[in-house]
């Protein structure tokens, strides 16, 4: 598993990345040339911008990586089913 994703053409270290949007960036601006791009938030304040494709890539590598890297005790599967907390 490599721990690079492919974003705007480059190759992004997984380590740098902060956040990744949920949502397409939209501003309203005409002369926006981000409109419909997910943006994926870097150390030192520096963005890049993802399609949708790019960004599905990119939340899969972080996944892998994570699990890979730094296994959370107990955490696999969906929390919510193992809870049994039902309301
Ligand atoms: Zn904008």
């Amino acid at each position: 598993m490599s721990s690079f994703s492919i974003v705007d053409d480059k190759y992004i270290p997984l380590y740098r990345v902060m956040w990744v949007a949920a949502t397409p960036h939209f501003c309203g601006d005409e002369e926006c040339q981000r409109e419909g791009f997910y943006e994926v938030r870097l150390e030192q304040g520096e963005s890049v911008w993802a399609t949708m494709g790019e960004r599905d890539s990119m939340i899969q590598a972080l996944d892998h990586w994570q699990e890979g890297v730094d296994p959370p005790p107990g955490a696999e599967g969906d929390s919510l089913s193992d809870d049994g907390d039902l309301w």
